[in-house]
């Protein structure tokens, strides 16, 4: 099952304080508490929590604002573990304090931390995103120092023991709370968690223990990707302090357009000129799909705008590329110019064949004529009953809302003119 938002979770906006998502998780964790018989759910409980955890944390929070449950998913607990009936009985307050007031939490303080995420903007061809390919990115991440080995400690010098967490790298103290006395296990403030203390801190890390490098790694894009994807590299970010495991790097993948191929998830979108006469008498061509050249024919008769669906020839499904989308092409009826006079003639012949009138009759133009005189006078004596009325200019110099409506329409056909329509011509 697809995690939840944990914000949708909460019930918060992705911009609220803590204040706010604190009170929010109070508000549903008691709705969804063992002792509420009626509410209680353990599911939506452990849900919360995890939710909880992660945006009560800056640290946290910011890292799964970049990049969603997979940035954070090593570090929340597996509350999944938590025995759920054993809560009963303990209210809202002192669960929210048992969790989160740091008296459970056990193991991540003091050990090595794993090092940051990074991210790579990567950009590539169409082509290349239909099809798939291999690239090299190179990065500059932080790594084990190579003088010291990561040890931030001058080779030779001596490493001690930290006094005042005598190596634990964890202070604990004890506290009285409602449900009796409870210990709170913090970082030791004088080694930082790490246990020890450096004599003479490495000279080439400053004693951090890192450095950072440039490094090369290969990766491969599936074919079917699409721009905006993210493709995750394990342990390919930086080096966690203290022999800490490396982080993760994510590659956005950005995909730049075609000049012929316009992509629509998996249909391809192309514009096909064709002639007057091939629109009339039908015929054939060849059209340009990703996959070269492809013969395509055109039916007597074709309409400006209709489109040609060729099979399997749009883009892989990602991770199952034996599946494919179409390619739609939409024929653009070209209307000729530059006409010969010989051209002329037989165009004319043609009008003159089928019976079509190019111009208006000089009697239609004469009542037309009439018509606006009779208006005009009409209107200049006071009478205006028979005019059409504009429509009225608001005061506050905006354009009027039927005009945005008419703006709006237009913009939705160009819109649609890519889409593919129903009833379409299959080629073979
Ligand atoms: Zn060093
Ligand atoms: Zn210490």
């Amino acid at each position: 099952m697809a995690k939840r938002d944990y914000y949708e979770v909460l019930g918060v906006s992705k911009k609220a304080n803590a204040d706010e998502i604190k009170k929010s998780f109070r508000n549903k964790a008691r709705h969804l508490h063992p002792d509420n018989k009626e509410s209680g759910d353990e599911a939506a409980f452990k849900e919360l929590a995890e939710a909880y955890e992660v945006l009560s944390d800056d640290n946290q929070r910011a890292t799964y604002d970049r990049y969603g449950h997979e940035g954070v998913k090593n570090t929340t607990r597996g509350f999944d573990n938590m025995d759920f009936s054993n809560l009963a009985g303990f209210g809202i307050d002192d669960l929210i304090d048992m969790f989160f007031g740091g008296g459970v939490r056990t193991g991540r303080q003091g050990g090595p931390e794993q090092g940051s995420h990074l991210r790579y903007e990567l950009q590539i061809d169409f082509m290349e995103a239909v099809f798939g390919v291999e690239k090299k990115i190179s990065i500059r991440r932080l790594e084990d120092c190579t003088t010291c080995s990561g040890s931030g400690a001058t080779p030779g010098s001596e490493i001690k023991q930290c006094t005042t967490c005598a190596g634990m790298g964890q202070v604990q103290q004890v506290f009285n709370s409602f449900f009796g006395q409870s210990i709170r296990v913090t970082a030791c403030p004088t080694c930082q968690g790490v246990g020890q203390q450096i004599e003479k801190p490495c000279r080439e890390c400053r004693g951090e223990g890192l450095l950072r490098q440039n490094r090369e790694f290969d990766l491969k894009i599936p074919a079917g990707i699409e721009s905006g994807s993210r493709v995750r590299m394990t342990a390919a970010g930086d080096k966690g302090k203290r022999g800490g495991p490396f982080g993760d790097l994510f590659v956005v993948v950005g995909v730049r357009e075609h000049e012929t191929f316009i992509r629509d998830g998996l249909t391809i979108h192309v514009k096909q000129p064709i002639s007057f006469s091939m629109a009339a008498l039908g015929g054939d061509l060849l059209v340009e799909t990703v996959n070269g050249k492809k013969l395509v024919k055109v039916p007597a008769g074709t309409q400006a705008g209709s489109t040609v669906v060729l099979k399997e020839l749009g883009v892989p499904r990602l991770n199952n590329p034996t599946r494919r989308g179409d390619q739609v092409v939409h024929l653009i009826v070209e209307t000729p110019t530059k006409l010969s006079s010989e051209e002329k003639k037989l165009l004319d012949k043609l009008a003159e064949l089928r019976g079509e009138s190019l111009h208006v009759s000089k009697e239609e133009i004469e009542n037309l004529k009439a018509e606006a005189k009779a208006a005009q006078e009409a209107e200049s004596a006071g009478k205006v009953e028979d005019k059409p009325k504009k429509p009225e200019a608001s005061t506050n110099g905006e354009n009027s809302p039927s005009e945005h409506k008419e703006d709006h329409s237009i913009f939705e056909k160009i819109g649609e003119f890519f889409k593919p329509r129903h009833g379409e011509h299959e080629a073979k």
